[in-house]
């Protein structure tokens, strides 16, 4: 096969394929995106929870500065009925926030910004007939109208999210798992400042997470048993405040004014293998996770940071970037946060999700201890903050490696 049109080709312009290409434009590859949304669909409405780690990346990336950002500094974690608590504070941990809220849409707006001249985008189209050949593979870009263009490249990043077409086309295997919850969301004005105090509160009708945002406003976000989605929904404002006034005890100033609410059905995923000749997951086409603990834009942003040091190195050694052994070391590398990612997040609805009596008592018991043991507190927030494991060069702060000779970027 003659040179590959392409060094990368990144299937998906979500939040962590554009990242993504974010990360390696500048390093003289041949990048193309494919993204399957026509650019003028609707902001995506999601308010997300940026860990410290994150921010870093972020940061490093150069996109940080331009993203309208409320700092968390306390998260409050309590259960209805019961005294237990925990207050993770960010003083306790020498940091300036446990993390930060931001909009999906002002990320993907920052992602977005600086022109990649280096960086060829596809939009709409999507990607099909995947074919290995000796230096690389062959796809085919289709776009709407029918119109069809046969490329090739020498790695595929797939980045197409949870229900990852790439994924299916290759076979691989994945554990998926129903938990019969939809997550609400809607955001609320507050009558009085909200100190960046988060709350995470567990009560018999499902979990409730209030994240601080800009300008005295907070966004929550209400998992709960998918029978409830009907009923929630067609609450009007007054009853929707009650319900969650009295799940948050008296906790929160009032009145509190909602936004329209929305809905997203929420599930388990795992793809069994991360890997293909040529091809690698990332993002939530390799793990998709409940929100419960707001992990899985982090975790996909430090597969990022880890790919693209890979690539990075690779480019500085000579190695063939969707070589077996560049893709085996990121898989290496990644494999301990993502398990512990997804393993921490659902024991977290196991635990916390359920209703049952005895579990409402563990819990109790658990949240008054964890408050009592500061170093096992400080795991949690550790973790919470994407700061356990080898932390990759841009989480550090420091610049992927460049080829000898080549002007940094
Ligand atoms: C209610 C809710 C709250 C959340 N809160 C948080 C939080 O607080 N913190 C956090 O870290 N995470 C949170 N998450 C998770 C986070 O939103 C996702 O992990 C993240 O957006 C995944 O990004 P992605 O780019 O991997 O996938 P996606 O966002 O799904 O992007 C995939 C992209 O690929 C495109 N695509 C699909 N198929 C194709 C194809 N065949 N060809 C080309 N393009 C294709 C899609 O159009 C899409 O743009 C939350 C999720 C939910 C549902």
């Amino acid at each position: 096969m003659p040179t590959p049109d392409y060094d990368i080709l990144i299937a998906g312009g979500g939040l962590v394929g554009a990242s993504l290409a974010c990360a390696l434009s500048g390093r003289g590859l041949r990048m193309a995106l494919v993204e399957a949304r026509p650019p003028t669909t609707r902001p995506d409405p999601r308010r997300l929870a940026i860990a410290y780690t994150s921010r870093c990346i972020l940061n490093s990336l150069g996109v940080w500065s331009g993203i309208p950002a409320c700092p968390i500094q306390t998260v409050q974690v309590s259960q209805q009925g019961s005294f237990g608590q925990v207050q993770l504070r960010h003083h306790e941990l020498d940091v300036p926030a446990l993390g930060y809220v931001v909009t999906a849409h002002d990320l993907e707006q920052a992602l977005q910004r600086p022109p990649y001249p280096d960086v060829q985008r596809w939009q709409p189209a999507t990607l099909e007939d995947i074919s290995l050949h000796s230096d690389g593979l062959q796809v085919t870009v289709q776009r709407p109208d029918g119109l069809q263009h046969r490329v090739t490249t020498r790695l595929l990043v797939a980045a197409d999210g949870g229900q990852s077409s790439i994924r299916q086309q290759l076979n691989i295997p994945v554990l998926q798992h129903d938990y019969q919850q939809v997550a609400i969301l809607a955001d609320v004005q507050l009558p009085q400042s909200h100190q960046c105090m988060a709350y995470e509160r567990f009560t018999t009708e499902g979990v409730f997470a209030l994240l601080p945002m800009q300008h005295q406003q907070a966004t929550l976000v209400h998992t709960v048993a998918r029978t409830q989605q009907d009923t929630l929904l067609a609450m009007d404002d007054e009853a929707f405040a009650d319900y969650v006034g009295t799940a948050f005890n008296g906790r929160l100033a009032t009145p509190l004014r909602f936004s329209p609410r929305l809905s997203y059905p929420l599930h388990l995923l795992k793809a069994y293998q991360h890997t293909r000749p040529r091809t690698v997951l990332i993002g939530n086409a390799a793990h998709t996770l409940h929100p419960i603990a707001g992990q899985g834009f982090n975790l996909g942003l430090r597969d990022v940071a880890a790919l693209a040091e890979q690539i990075a190195k690779a480019q500085c050694t000579g190695l063939d970037i969707g070589s077996p052994a560049v893709l085996n070391r990121y898989v290496k590398e990644r494999d301990w946060d993502q398990l512990t990612g997804i393993a921490f997040t659902d024991g977290l609805v196991r635990v916390f999700g359920g209703g049952s009596p005895s579990l409402r008592r563990l819990r109790s018991l658990g949240l008054g201890l964890l408050d009592a043991l500061p170093p096992a507190k400080r795991l949690l927030a550790r973790h919470t903050m994407g700061l356990q494991g080898r932390q990759s060069r841009l989480a550090r702060g420091l610049p992927l490696p460049q080829p000898v000779g080549e002007p940094s970027a």
